[in-house]
């Protein structure tokens, strides 16, 4: 089993004597950056001028400058620029200013562990990945609660790599729900598996599938959304709230009757060797060879995915039913305002 850490096995002051740069203002650097700020850290925003991020950080309070002003004299370093420009943005921004002893932290080790980026060997390499979006990572700290997060050493220069780690996850409250340690391959990897084959390619197929075969069958698209779609999110809910058994408490037994005997229909063998599948490309490099390629070649495939998915009926229908449902879009539009 592993280990969990909760705020009284780390020590935020050891952040406290330290200079960050956050780089990037998006979805997770916002979080980061505010959250670090309000627990009692000196933090820098480094963000393009002219940019969205740029705006965003001067309307939250920030005096942001550029990239390569914040990590001038930085002592950690945090980069929060999408994966595939990460590579860029090291060797124009970070690399020049790497002092020995320099932590630089990532939220996600894509970079490192596919060799995108090979630091020296002179400091310190972490990871701080919450296990959420970050919206719901600053969302959750502002109410007392927090994300729960994965932390990794890859390189520890200074001997306090870990500390400095764990003292930023408790800066963004994901000490108060649960850190795991682990290391940059484990967590690259499960993570790009999760989402590929659960969170976000799973479950949006799932859906997906579950919409047209009852639009397929003759009935209603509007019933086929609040079926398939709306109603997910109240059972994630329970099972986030109480695992499968308090779900499955909440439901009939009908329902429950229904969902022992069929969904292992639905994602029988051919979906978990899918499943394997999927892992086994992740493991080897071979996704992310394909996607730092489309990223170079220009996105054209991504590009006609994305305007493919946007076309799909689910899509169309679900925002005329939303449109009637203000408090479901509430959360939305928070968010949009907060990146
Ligand atoms: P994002 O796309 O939301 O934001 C990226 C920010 O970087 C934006 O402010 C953007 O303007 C800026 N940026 C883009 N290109 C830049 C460049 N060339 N120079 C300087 N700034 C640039 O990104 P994100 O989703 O927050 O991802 C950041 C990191 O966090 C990634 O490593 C990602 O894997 C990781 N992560 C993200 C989530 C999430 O919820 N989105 C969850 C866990 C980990
Ligand atoms: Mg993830």
């Amino acid at each position: 089993m592993a280990k969990v850490l909760y705020e009284t096995d780390g020590d935020f002051g050891v952040l406290q004597n330290r200079k960050i740069a956050i780089i990037g203002y998006g979805s997770q650097g916002h979080a980061h950056a505010l959250s670090l700020k309000d627990s009692g850290a000196d933090v820098t925003v480094g963000v393009r001028p002219g940019s969205e991020g740029w705006r965003r950080a001067e309307s939250h309070g920030w005096t942001p400058v550029s990239p390569e002003e914040a990590v001038q004299g930085a002592d950690v370093i945090g980069v929060f620029v999408p994966d595939h420009v990460q590579r860029a943005v090291w060797e124009a921004v970070v690399a020049p200013v790497l002092r020995p002893g320099t932590t630089v932290l990532f939220a996600h080790g894509f970079t490192i562990h596919f060799g995108q980026i090979t630091p020296p060997g002179d400091v310190n390499v972490v990871m701080v990945a919450p296990k959420g979006p970050g919206h719901l990572v600053r969302r959750l700290y502002s109410e007392g609660a927090g994300v729960p997060a994965l932390i990794a050493v890859h390189q520890d220069a200074t001997g306090d790599a870990r500390a400095v780690a764990l003292a930023w996850a408790i800066g963004i409250g994901s000490a108060r729900a649960g850190v795991l340690e682990t290391s940059f391959p484990e967590e690259t990897e499960t993570d790009l598996f999760g989402e590929q084959a659960v969170l976000c390619g799973g479950a949006t197929e799932l859906v997906k599938a579950g919409f047209e075969t009852l639009v397929e069958a003759g009935y209603q698209p509007e019933i086929a959304y609040f079926e398939c779609l709306h109603e997910l999110k109240l059972i994630v809910d329970l099972l986030y709230e109480g695992g499968m058994d308090w779900m499955r408490y909440s439901i009939s037994d009908t329902a429950e009757y229904g969902d022992l005997t069929r969904g292992p229909r639905v994602i029988g063998e051919p979906s978990r060797q899918a499943m394997r599948e999927i892992l086994a490309e992740v493991q080897s490099g071979r996704f992310a060879r394909e996607f730092v390629e489309e990223n170079t070649s220009g996105r054209s495939m991504m590009k006609m995915l994305r305007e493919r998915a946007a076309r799909h009926q689910i899509e169309t229908v679900g925002s005329e039913l939303r449109a009637m449902m203000p408090f479901v879009s509430q959360a939305r539009e928070q968010a949009e305002q907060a990146t």
